[in-house]
């Protein structure tokens, strides 16, 4: 492997939580109204945000959210996942990458997100400073295969400044 830095970094990651009753289902920073569950979790549980900030740090190799952020310390107790984001994004930035685009896939059964695809994009392209055009959001369902789950799953390209 050569010393000079990539042009391009490619980052992946992936998150999943329990639904339960009487949670909010947040999605990007976007609630959704009238879900009837929503992601049991120590921070709000905004699976895409976690899956982007854990594709963030694994493109350049910096560990995974769980490190900067462990459940077990009470000082993170009902973070904002946005925050999350915003603090991944910054050492991104430190290190002299940004993102270039990001593709998301969200796993869900019930209720189906259609309809919030566009609101999400945008919502998650403000948080990486991107244009919603350069944020890919798909729903998938589980098939009836992880009912109880929410999942989520996301690749950014990081591009060298
Ligand atoms: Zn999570």
């Amino acid at each position: 492997m050569s010393a000079q830095p990539l042009p391009y970094r490619i980052g992946y990651g992936e998150d999943a939580h329990r639904l339960a009753a009487g949670r909010p289902l947040i999605l990007g920073g976007v609630e959704i109204t009238g879900a009837e569950r929503g992601p049991v979790a120590h921070s709000d549980g905004d699976a895409a945000l976690h899956t982007l900030s854990d594709a963030l740090l694994s493109g350049l190799a910096l560990g995974d959210i769980g490190q900067y952020f462990p459940d077990t310390d009470p000082k993170w107790a009902g973070l904002n996942s946005a925050d999350i984001l915003r603090r991944c994004l910054e050492l991104v930035r430190e290190r002299g990458y940004a993102p270039a685009n990001a593709a998301l896939v969200v796993t869900l059964d019930t209720p189906k997100l259609g309809s919030k695809r566009a609101e999400i994009a945008q919502r998650i392209a403000g948080l990486l400073g991107l244009d919603s055009s350069e944020v890919g959001v798909s729903f998938k369902t589980s098939e009836g295969l992880a009912p109880d789950h929410i999942q989520a799953r996301a690749t950014i390209l990081l591009v060298r400044l």
